[in-house]
């Protein structure tokens, strides 16, 4: 049903998105989701519950054959505009 702009417009008042609270880590003191694992470190109620450097090796491991020379020089040649426009 259609409704006055007014009643729009009170309606859209409660869909700001509002600031999600975040925690700081009890071990490395990085901010993270509240009742989440820290993602910095893997530390959650000050236990270790995910190795952090096994997933950073996984991940090398994983994007080593996926990042080309190509790619490589695509971003570069980003950056550099990038640059450009600044100046
Ligand atoms: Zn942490």
């Amino acid at each position: 049903m259609r409704h006055t702009r007014a009643h729009t417009k009170n309606r859209r008042a409660h869909h700001a998105l509002k600031n999600p609270g975040m925690a700081k880590c009890g071990n490395c003191g990085a901010p993270h989701s509240p009742h989440r694992v820290c993602m910095s470190c893997g530390f959650y109620r000050g236990r270790k519950v995910i190795d952090m450097a096994k997933r950073a090796e996984k991940a090398l491991r994983k994007n080593k054959g996926k990042e080309s020379k190509k790619e490589q020089s695509k971003k570069e040649g980003k950056k550099q505009e990038k640059k450009e426009e600044k100046k």
